[in-house]
């Protein structure tokens, strides 16, 4: 069994890692510091994501996209994971659901997105529909040739800087017809109604939207009426995905930085290092981080390889619980090897502490991946887990 990256797969890493370390770390600070960064830096920063050829990695070279397989993705989101401030958003992942999108669609769309000229924000989300998407409210009435849009939608990261949103709502409110529609922010009706602070200083904003009689062409709707669900499905596995290489990224930095750091403080004569309290907590920190990436570099593969749907599905929760809350042990235990310094905005592994704990609640909660992971040993047995 050959488990060594491909020579692709390690050109895609070390391009993520040159971006990383030339548009990401040095622009850290400043985002910390002030809360966002200014306009003309982002416009930068999105040339130079495509003068990296990062945009569109996770659509096909014939809409404009890279053409990445999943693992090469996977060591992307790798990389990127490393910068704090989620600075990763600014190489935007168009939603894989465009892929569904009529010509019309994909040209308007897809292929804009894929080029960075254009950028979607994903609303679900409302206050009584969180875990159970199921419960929205917000809803499209049919008129004659159109649609009408009411309904509130919370948390959509990005909404401040997209110019479309992917919005599920219910058709004639009815829950048997959730259906995504691709709706320009500039349509008299949406606006944005507040846009709350977070634990972490996130690059971009996630506002709440309020959608007011907001008129929509028959061809707004992406994919069909009722497969809102279905659609969000392969999202929610490539998001989970992300998410686990993300936080990955972010445990491997921080494992470095407290590794620097235990071998260069010195107390009570010696190195923090030879203290067997802090070897025990790298020790435990090379554990977790080596269990992580093992199992994420697989199943990327396995998707590569083909993985049927369902088990992409199931695994892509186990990936996601497991990376997440690893990522949560390693960034606590980096903070207590760095003592008050750990403590200070100033120190990545800080940051990284408050950035890596949403990825235990967005995409589906730690408690969700565990429910969607024992409904899959009940209905399909234990192998989809313990075989290989
Ligand atoms: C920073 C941020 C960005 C986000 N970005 C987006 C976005 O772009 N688009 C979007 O649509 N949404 C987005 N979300 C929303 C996110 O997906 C939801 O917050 C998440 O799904 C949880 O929903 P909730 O907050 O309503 O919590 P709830 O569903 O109310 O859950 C509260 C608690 O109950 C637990 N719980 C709920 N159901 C069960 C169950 N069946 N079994 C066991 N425990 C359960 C949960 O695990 C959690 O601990 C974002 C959220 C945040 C914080």
């Amino acid at each position: 069994m050959d488990l060594s990256l491909p020579p692709a797969v390690r050109s895609w890493k070390h391009r993520a890692r040159d971006f990383a370390e030339e548009q990401l770390f040095p622009r850290e600070v400043e985002l910390e510091l002030n809360g966002k960064l200014p306009p003309t830096t982002l416009e930068e920063m999105r040339k130079a994501v495509v003068a990296h050829g990062l945009n569109g990695i996770n659509h096909a070279v014939e809409v404009c996209g890279q053409g990445c397989n999943q693992l090469e993705q996977t060591v992307i989101s790798e990389e990127l994971g490393k910068a704090t401030g989620a600075l990763w958003a600014v190489v935007a992942h168009p939603a894989v659901a465009l892929k569904h999108g009529s010509p019309a669609q994909i040209e308007t769309y897809l292929k804009p997105s894929c080029l960075t000229l254009r950028r979607a924000c994903v609303a679900v989300t409302e206050p009584d529909a969180g875990s159970d998407a199921r419960m929205i409210k917000t809803r499209a009435d049919r008129r004659g040739d159109r649609f009408v849009i009411n309904g509130e939608k919370w948390f959509v990261t990005s909404g401040d800087i997209a110019d479309y949103l992917i919005v599920q709502v219910n058709v004639d409110g009815d829950p048997e017809k959730p259906t995504l529609f691709l709706v320009d922010k500039s349509t008299p009706g949406v606006c944005v109604r507040r846009e709350p602070k977070f634990t972490h200083t996130y690059v971009f904003g996630h506002p709440e939207f309020i959608f007011e009689d907001v008129e929509v062409p028959e061809e707004a709707v992406l994919g069909s009426i009722g497969a809102g669900l279905d659609l969000t499905k392969d999202w929610f596995v490539e998001a989970r995905l992300q998410i686990a290489a993300n936080c990955l990224g972010a445990a491997i930095r921080a494992f470095e930085l407290a590794n620097a750091w235990a071998g260069e403080r010195k107390q009570f004569g010696r190195r923090l290092r030879d203290f067997q309290a802090i070897e025990f907590m790298l020790a435990d920190m090379a554990v977790e981080i080596m269990t992580s990436k093992s199992l994420i570099y697989r199943v990327a593969s396995e998707i590569d390889a083909g993985l049927d749907r369902k088990r992409a599905h199931a695994r892509a929760s186990v990936l996601k619980l497991q990376a997440s809350e690893m990522a949560g042990r390693v960034l606590d235990k980096a903070t207590q090897i760095f003592g008050g310094r750990g403590y200070m905005r100033e120190n990545p592994v800080e940051r990284l502490n408050r950035d890596v704990r949403v990825d235990r609640i967005w995409e589906g909660t730690s408690e969700i991946q565990r429910v969607i992971i024992g409904g899959q040993i009940d209905r399909r047995g234990t192998a989809v887990f313990t075989d290989w």
